[in-house]
C-alpha cells in the first residue's frame, strides 16, 4: 500500500494510536507499582514483554499489517533493543490470550486482592482515559476490552465462597482476527472444560455440561469517559427500579465506583446463557441479546476457567452431557482453523508464545 494512502488509513491511525497508547500505559503502570514494593521487578517486566508481544503480534495479523516500528514511534524505539526477542517472535509465535485479560491479571497481582471493588477500581483508574484521537472527536482504544466480568463459586456445605476470578471480552479488531483469537483461547489457553463448551455449543447449539449450583457470574458494560453522562443514566435508572428495596450487589459495584470511571451492569448474552444454563447471573437476562459474536468471545469464559483451573473440587461435579463427536475431533477442527486464518493473513506460524509468571 502506498505510503500517502497508508496514513491516511483512518483504521491502520487508530491501531497504531492505540498499540502506543496501551503500552505507555501499561509502562508506567507497571513501573509505578514497581517503584512502591507492589510487585517485583521481573514479575513486572514478565507482562510488560507478554502485552508488547500481544500488540505487535496484533500488527502482523491486521491487514494490512502493521510494523512494530510503526506501533512504538520514534520515541519507542529503544524498546526495540531491550526486548530484541520480542520483535521477532512477534512474527512466528502466537500469543495465548489479549492484552486486556494480561493487564487485568496484572492488576489482580498488584492490589493482591480479589475483591471487586480493589480490583475494579485500579482497572478503572487504569483505563479511563484510554481515547485515541479520530479526527476531531475521542474514540476508544481497540485493546480495551467493552466487558469485564467475575464469577465465584459459594459452597453451601462448607459455608464458604471461592475468591472471585474475572475475564474480560476478547478485545480485537476485525472478524478473522478475531476468531484467530478465539480459537487460540480455545486450543491452548482455556480450561479443557471451557474449550469444550465452546466447540459443542459451535456444533450442536447446547451446553456441553452443568456446573454444580451457585456458581455466580456478574458482567458489566466499560464504558468510555466519552460515554460517561449515558453511563451515568442508565445506572440510575437501573437504581430507580429497587427505591424500596436492598439494591443487588452488581448495582452497589457500579453505582460505589462512578467517582472512578464508567461500569454498567449487563445480563449474559444469549450465547453464553446456552452454554453455562444454570450459572447464577447477575442480572438475570429479562430478554436475551441478541449475539452477532462467536461463542466464546464474552468474558464469561475467561473467568469460568480461571474458576475451574483454580478449583479441581467443582471441576468434578461437572455433569457432563454425551456427545457423538469426541472431544479431539472438534479441538482439532477449531485448530485447523486457526491455522488457516494465520495463512491466509500471511502469519508464518511457528509456536505459541509461553511467558513466565502466574498464569490461570
Ligand atoms: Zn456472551
Amino acid at each position: 500500500m502506498p505510503e500517502v494512502i497508508r496514513y491516511e488509513n483512518p483504521g491502520i491511525q487508530i491501531f497504531i494510536k492505540s498499540g502506543h497508547q496501551f503500552l505507555d500505559k501499561v509502562r508506567s503502570f507497571l513501573a509505578t507499582a514497581v517503584r512502591e514494593n507492589k510487585i517485583q521487578q521481573e514479575r513486572a517486566r514478565d507482562y510488560f514483554r507478554e502485552i508488547l508481544h500481544i500488540i505487535l503480534f496484533y500488527g502482523q495479523i491486521n491487514l494490512p499489517k502493521v510494523e512494530p516500528e510503526e506501533i512504538l514511534q520514534e520515541s519507542n524505539r529503544q524498546l526495540s533493543a531491550r526486548y530484541p526477542d520480542i520483535f521477532e517472535m512477534c512474527r512466528t509465535h502466537i500469543p495465548k490470550r489479549p492484552p486486556f485479560t494480561v493487564l487485568l491479571d496484572a492488576i489482580v497481582d498488584i492490589v493482591r486482592t480479589r475483591h471487586e471493588d480493589d480490583v475494579l477500581q485500579c482497572l478503572l483508574l487504569e483505563i479511563n482515559d484510554m481515547e485515541v484521537p479520530n479526527g476531531n472527536t475521542l474514540c476508544r482504544n481497540i485493546f480495551v476490552s467493552t466487558v469485564i466480568n467475575l464469577c465465584y463459586f459459594s459452597d453451601q456445605c462448607m459455608k464458604s465462597r471461592t475468591p472471585n476470578y474475572f475475564g474480560a471480552s476478547v478485545s480485537c479488531r476485525g472478524a478473522r482476527q478475531r476468531k484467530i483469537m478465539i480459537d487460540t483461547l480455545c486450543c491452548y489457553t482455556w480450561h479443557r472444560d471451557i474449550s469444550w463448551a465452546v466447540c459443542v455449543a459451535n456444533q450442536y447449539n447446547q451446553d456441553a455440561f452443568r456446573f454444580p449450583p451457585r456458581v455466580h457470574s456478574m458482567a458489566f458494560n466499560i464504558f468510555t469517559n466519552g460515554q460517561s453522562t449515558q453511563a451515568n443514566q442508565r445506572v440510575e435508572n437501573l437504581l430507580a427500579g429497587f427505591r424500596d428495596q436492598q439494591v443487588p450487589r452488581f448495582l452497589q459495584i457500579a453505582r460505589d465506583l462512578r467517582q472512578f470511571g464508567s461500569l454498567v451492569p449487563r445480563a449474559p448474552c444469549e450465547r453464553c446463557f446456552e452454554m453455562f444454563p444454570n450459572i447464577q447471573f447477575y442480572p438475570f437476562p429479562q430478554a436475551h441479546e441478541h449475539a452477532h459474536w462467536e461463542y466464546g468471545n464474552c468474558a464469561e469464559c475467561e473467568s469460568l476457567s480461571q474458576l475451574l483451573k483454580s478449583h479441581e473440587q467443582i471441576v468434578t461435579r461437572l455433569h457432563r452431557n454425551q456427545f457423538q463427536i469426541g472431544r479431539d475431533r472438534l479441538i482439532n477442527a477449531k485448530n485447523r482453523r486457526l491455522e488457516q486464518n494465520l495463512q491466509l493473513l500471511e502469519f508464518r506460524f511457528r509456536d505459541v508464545v509461553q511467558f513466565e509468571g502466574n498464569q490461570l
